[in-house]
């Protein structure tokens, strides 16, 4: 079979005579390509002019079987239809010096794209938002007036007195029917009437209803303790609460009852005169200080009230609660005696 300069072979299917010749007779395949091996190949002259079509047909089904077997995905299949395709490629003019023809392939499965392993992105370093940063920054002193006591100066014994006086007036007030009604004695409060320091906490509870004196249950055993603390004995300060009746269940006293309550304990400290109060708890900080800031944004820095400077720490009760935040009560109260110089 003649090689064109390519080393191609070349040939036609028009010797199979006239009538009987494809329409189109040019073969177009490389040199490496199977056909080759096809023996019944036609040719111009020769035995192949004698050729039966069926017979090129079916050589060219194995032919197709054979291409099939390797590999070959862009081959017809091996049926009627597939020669037909096959003979119609073959008869196709052929292009020298060009590209290749453009053959039909079944569409590659789209290559593997790999993708390189991504670092994973890093996590956000916790930030404390805006809201969460001011609510841990302590906030500036709350001076509820830094105007002097009003009324004279009492020498020891007419505090006293007027203490005195004043408890009387408080153990048949009725201004709250419920607690007027629930308690069975007022706790006025008690402890040394020219203290320097006094404890300012929120109401009685079961203990005090009973005895008629402040902080004597389990929570006052432990401010006897933080007294002690700071190198003084109870006796050497003064222990009341914004409201002088228990409220029922151990509830915080209301807003309203507090107000009722708050002519009887700024009297007392107006007596008193205290250079510190110390706030316990946070119903006694808005008692005092009108504010409703919490304990842990009051802590930590003296606040104004009158000529005292008023501390506020977590209620002993609070700190039977959470043993935890003893530590920072007893930060506190060092604050308070390097302060008083104690
Ligand atoms: S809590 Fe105070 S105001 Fe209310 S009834 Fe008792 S003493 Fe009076």
């Amino acid at each position: 079979m003649p090689r064109d300069k390519k080393g191609k072979l070349n040939g036609t299917f028009s010797e199979a005579g006239k009538s009987q010749r494809p329409p189109q007779s040019s073969i177009h395949m490389s040199a490496t390509d199977h056909s080759e091996s096809v023996s019944s190949e036609p040719h111009e002259s020769g035995p192949a002019a004698d050729l039966d079509p069926h017979a090129v047909l079916a050589a060219a089904t194995g032919l197709l079987r054979h291409l099939g077997r390797s590999g070959i995905r862009w081959a017809p299949t091996a049926n009627e239809s597939g020669q037909q395709q096959w003979l119609a490629r073959m008869a196709a003019p052929e292009v020298t010096g060009g590209p290749e023809p453009e053959i039909a392939a079944e569409p590659a499965p789209p290559p593997k794209t790999t993708t390189p392993p991504t670092s994973r992105p890093k996590e956000p370093t916790p930030s404390l938002d805006a809201a969460a940063r001011s609510r841990l920054m302590p906030v500036p002193e709350v001076t509820v007036t830094d105007s002097p006591y009003p009324g004279p100066v009492l020498d020891a014994d007419q505090r006293q007195q007027h203490l005195h006086d004043l408890a009387a007036t408080v153990s048949q007030c009725q201004r709250c029917q419920e607690l007027a009604r629930c308690r069975k004695q007022t706790v006025f409060g008690e402890g040394n009437p020219s203290a320097r320091i006094v404890f300012f906490g929120e109401g009685p509870g079961a203990d005090e209803d009973r005895t008629g004196r402040p902080f004597v249950g389990r929570a006052g055993k432990l401010l006897t303790k933080m007294i002690e603390a700071c190198r003084l004995k109870r006796e050497d300060v003064y222990i009341l609460n914004s409201v002088k009746c228990r409220p029922p269940g151990n509830r915080n006293p209301t807003e309203e009852e507090i107000a009722n309550c708050r002519e009887y304990f700024e009297t007392q400290l107006q007596w008193i005169r205290p250079e510190y109060i110390v706030c316990l708890g946070a119903v006694s900080s808005k008692a005092l200080l009108h504010t409703t800031l919490s304990i842990g944004r009051l802590r930590q820095r003296f606040h104004r009230y009158h000529d005292s400077k008023v501390m506020v720490i977590y209620h002993p009760a609070y700190l039977l609660r959470n043993p935890d935040a003893k530590r920072a009560a007893w930060a506190d109260l060092q604050m308070l005696m390097a302060d008083a110089g104690l």
